[in-house]
């Protein structure tokens, strides 16, 4: 069992029993095989020193209870991490940025505590996973749709406050853009509410998220500054269709015509599913690993014609899936239109696949949707929670020897042709120079937003090799410290590259993180919440940690 950095083994004893007084003697866990679930199962430093470890965790029952919390952490100075379902997997799991802080599991707080369906919200605790909220909206026949990431066990409100991303209708995919309103304790224990949620009895919390004065959500997303135990997420009407198609490009180049239209298309409201850019020349997840592909990408300069033909091997560059919502006739009118334009721009693009769904779906039809990928019937863009991403990395005969778990990176690229090449070229070039197998042969743009593209790919990692491990590590700093010189950053990341990153978001001095940590030591003044979440230290630690 580990003790907190800062106290002694007695006084961790005392503020542990104190920790009981409030939420009972079951729910706070200090055994080995209890804190092994509070591991990160994806740590990058699996078994080493370096892992973040917890010394306990602690799980209150409501509000009251995450105050008193929070005040028994501020007098025994006790770090304290909060996870709403601690399914962070590639992002960091539910370990904390300190080792030996105590986890704040929130997930008995579990209550979805209002929906409206003619207004179009709900209203959360932290324990609400994707199913639940699925399972309540389908057993009352809400037509509302819940807009989940591919694995539907993480919770609603945690998901939201990493930045989190979906795969439905255009205004609900970035879910901490799609929040409305939170309640938070404060790291004095304070209870605050946000937007419309300072009026008292407000009528409309989970309607306007702005209130009045300055915005202060921001704050609680990727940040330290508060445990959220409440908060409003607004969600998609059930529509009466889904109408989509694959428009199939041949040429390499064609990437830059097809995402000025598709660019177009989404501004414009004309195509407001989640549009989803493949290359079956390039390959995807489960294809052999290429190398070769990736040197060709990554060719200084950029690739050369006769480099990519031989590539190609006959096979297009570019798949790109394109979703509508809507009655049938508007859905099939968004689609037809958006054919229209993909031809004027791409005269030989081909439109390979076509398909049309009424909603709600037939059991069959429902039961028949693909679990996960690149595939225009994913459950996800249907808002139906699941776990088939899972089979990712699973063996086959192209992935003989399964990883145990992976890193992301998510680099932001602008929305462009040229963006996507000129990335592509700079991050290829260094990931064929390292010789590390990323899981694509070269990263693949995703669209999640009309206004600009992430460049997401796994670094898998092992629980059995630490060298493999260290080599995914270095690559990937690698590739963020090019990155960055490059103008490109990370949306979000794992507890292990975070200081990293944050490093790198040093415009004048490093004026960002100088702001955020003044205001950390100004709410935080014991530094107990969530120390080094997303680089952002206490004064105490901070020293310590960038030295
Ligand atoms: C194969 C695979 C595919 C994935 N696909 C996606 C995807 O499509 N989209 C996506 O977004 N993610 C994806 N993920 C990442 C991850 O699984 C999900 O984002 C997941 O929903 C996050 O876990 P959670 O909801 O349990 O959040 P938590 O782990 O509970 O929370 C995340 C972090 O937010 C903070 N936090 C949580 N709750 C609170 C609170 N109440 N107050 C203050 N701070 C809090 C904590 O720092 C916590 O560590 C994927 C992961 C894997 C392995």
């Amino acid at each position: 069992m580990l003790t907190p950095p800062g106290l002694t083994a007695a006084r961790f004893q005392q503020a542990l029993e104190r920790l009981r007084r409030v939420v009972g003697n079951d729910w706070v866990f200090t055994s080995d095989a209890d804190l092994d679930t509070y591991r990160d199962a994806y740590s990058p430093f699996w078994g080493e020193a370096q892992e973040r470890r917890a010394s306990a965790a602690v799980a209150p029952l409501d509000v009251d209870q995450v105050q008193a919390v929070v005040r028994i952490a501020n007098e025994f100075k006790l770090p304290i991490y909060p996870i709403s379902t601690g399914k962070n997997l590639g992002y960091g799991g539910s370990a904390p940025n300190l080792s030996g802080s105590v986890i704040v599991d929130l997930k008995r707080m579990n209550r979805i505590l209002e929906v409206d369906a003619t207004r179009g919200f709900a209203l959360v605790e932290p324990g609400v996973s994707y199913f639940d909220l699925y399972n309540h909206l389908q057993q009352r026949k809400i037509k509302l749709w819940i807009d989940c990431p591919e694995p539907g066990w993480g919770s609603v409100m945690g998901n939201a406050l990493d930045r989190g991303v979906g795969y439905t209708g255009q205004a609900y995919r970035d879910h901490f853009g799609a929040h409305c309103g939170m309640e938070v304790v404060l790291p004095s224990g304070e209870l605050m509410r946000t937007g419309m949620g300072a009026l008292p009895g407000a009528k409309t919390w989970q309607d306007y998220r702005y209130g009045f004065g300055p915005y202060v959500d921001g704050l609680f997303s990727q940040g330290n500054f508060g445990i959220v135990t409440k908060m409003g997420i607004h969600l998609m009407p059930e529509p009466e269709s889904m109408v989509a198609g694959v428009v199939e490009a041949a040429q390499y180049h064609d990437i830059e015509p097809l995402v000025a239209v598709l660019n177009r298309l989404e501004n414009s409201g004309l195509c407001d599913g989640m549009p989803q850019i493949s290359s079956p020349a390039l390959g995807g997840l489960g294809d052999p690993p290429n190398p070769e592909i990736t040197r060709v990408i990554g060719t200084p300069g950029g690739p050369k014609p006769a480099d990519l033909a031989r590539i190609a091997q006959g096979k297009p560059f570019w798949h790109v899936r394109v979703l509508s919502y809507g009655p049938k006739e508007v859905a099939q009118a968004k689609w037809a239109y958006a054919k229209r334009e993909f031809r004027k721009a791409v005269p030989d693009c081909r439109i390979v696949e076509e398909v049309a769904y009424d909603i709600p779906l037939t059991p069959e039809k429902e039961e028949a949707l693909s679990p996960y990928r690149l595939e225009l019937d994913r459950k996800v863009n249907f808002g139906i929670p699941n776990l088939g991403i899972f089979a990712m990395g699973a063996r086959s005969p192209a992935f003989p020897k399964p990883s145990d778990g992976h890193m992301w990176f998510s680099a932001v690229v602008p929305r462009s042709g040229a963006g996507v090449m000129e990335a592509q070229n700079l991050f290829c070039r260094a990931i064929a120079e390292a010789g590390v197998y990323i899981g694509f042969n070269a990263p693949i743009p995703l669209g999640y937003s009309p206004h600009l593209f992430l460049m997401i790919f796994p670094v898998f990692l092992s629980k059995s090799d630490p060298v493999m491990n260290r080599k995914g590590r270095e690559l990937l700093m690698h590739l963020i410290d090019l990155g960055a010189k490059s103008g490109y950053g990370e949306y979000r990341a794992a507890p292990a590259l975070q200081d990293f990153i944050m490093d790198r978001y040093s415009f004048n001095k490093h004026a960002y993180r100088t702001f955020c940590e003044q205001l950390k030591d100004a709410v935080d003044p014991n530094g107990i919440l969530a120390a080094g979440r997303y680089g952002i230290w206490p004064k105490q630690l901070r020293k310590a940690r960038r030295s």
